[in-house]
């Protein structure tokens, strides 16, 4: 007991919430909400290779970070009751690394490639023959006795995941059977997987708390499961231990979370429309100039939100503001009257 102590403490809280995300997370389809049409097509392809006792389709997922993407792949090999190998891109820099996983694999198992959109050119294209033909080339000996034997896997499923689909190339994106775009979740969803969360947390949260909670967790589950782990703190320090409306918002406050759930980069790329370039309209590559940041970060993984919230337009002529941006960070539209085309 004293031992289980020292080693609670000692455990850094970075560790603790990756295992709690762990805890967390769903592994089967009916513990998943949400994305309800992905999951209804991903049950009727995993029904399909059961049936059939092949290997699934190689998929594709994509989206903003912290939605599920993870989990999903997780779930479909649970549910084609295979094994379930983790990989990610970056990792993956030689082809020998890839050769080596590959060949592990038992008939049908699930690998996951966490960020395929940073995988090396060599290693993608070491990929190409794995997965259209389960077979690979690799390389024996240098110099003038190299040679290269054929080696032929056992069949599989690549699940990759992206958040930048826009960087993948069309080889590598034409090679995947199934693809699924996966959306941000709308409160009362998110309201459910804190509900569920906070019962494996074995902690009482109340409907309109969970309510309070899900609206500043910017559509995303990960942020949701974090923010609730934080109002728990409170809830058990500053209350009585369970959580109600109350505490969550004392506990938001004080956590100084925006009131819809935005974050640092989300308010950053809306404060320099504001201030820079009067709301708008600007272009993309202005404002990721203007930001330090990547064009491609900034449009798929940062503007759909502040699109589908309503802060931010598409237009022609560039990234537009709306007034709901101009009222959250309290600043006035300039007055367009007195402009220069006046
Ligand atoms: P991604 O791979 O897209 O970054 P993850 O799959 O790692 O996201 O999900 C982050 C966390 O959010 C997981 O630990 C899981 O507990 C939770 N989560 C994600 N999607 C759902 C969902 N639809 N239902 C319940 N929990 C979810």
């Amino acid at each position: 007991m004293e031992q289980d102590d020292f080693d609670i403490r000692a455990r850094s809280a970075g560790e603790a919430d990756a295992e709690l995300e762990r805890a967390l997370r769903p592994e089967r389809f009916e513990a998943f909400s949400g994305q309800d049409k992905v999951v209804d097509n991903l049950r009727v392809f995993v029904a399909a290779a059961r049936m059939r006792g092949e290997a699934l389709d190689h998929i594709l997922l994509y989206g903003p970070p912290g939605l599920g993407k993870t989990t999903l792949a997780g779930i479909i090999s649970n549910e084609l009751g295979v094994g379930f190998k983790v990989t990610s891109g970056p990792v993956l820099d030689k082809p020998g690394d890839l050769a080596g996983i590959l060949t592990s694999l038992e008939p049908n198992d699930v690998l996951f490639i966490d960020e395929i959109h940073r995988l090396s050119r060599v290693v993608e294209e070491y990929l190409y023959s794995a997965m259209e033909d389960y077979r690979i080339d690799i390389m024996i000996d240098k110099g003038p006795g190299a040679r290269s034997v054929q080696l032929s896997l056992n069949p599989f499923t690549l699940v990759g995941a992206t958040t930048r689909s826009g960087l993948l190339t069309s080889p590598l994106r034409a090679r995947f059977g199934i693809n699924c775009h996966l959306e941000y979740y709308d409160h009362r969803v998110l309201r459910r997987i804190i509900l569920r969360s906070a019962s494996l947390l074995r902690v009482e949260c109340s409907v309109e708390a969970a309510d309070e909670i899900a609206m500043r967790s910017r559509g995303t589950p990960r942020i949701a499961n974090a923010l609730l782990r934080r109002v728990r703190d409170f809830a058990q320090v500053k209350g009585e231990g369970h959580i109600d409306p109350a505490i969550a918002r004392y506990a938001l406050e004080a956590l100084n979370i925006d009131r819809y759930g935005l974050d640092e980069v989300d308010n950053k790329i809306l404060h320099t429309i504001i201030q820079k370039f009067r709301g708008g309209p600007v272009g993309l590559s202005t404002i990721a100039t203007a930001l330090g940041e990547d064009p491609g970060t900034i449009e798929e993984v940062y503007e759909p939100y502040l699109i589908k919230e309503g802060f931010l337009k598409r237009t022609p002529r560039g990234r537009e503001v709306t007034p709901l941006a101009f009222e959250h960070l309290g600043s006035q539209r300039p007055d367009r009257t007195l402009g220069l085309f006046g």
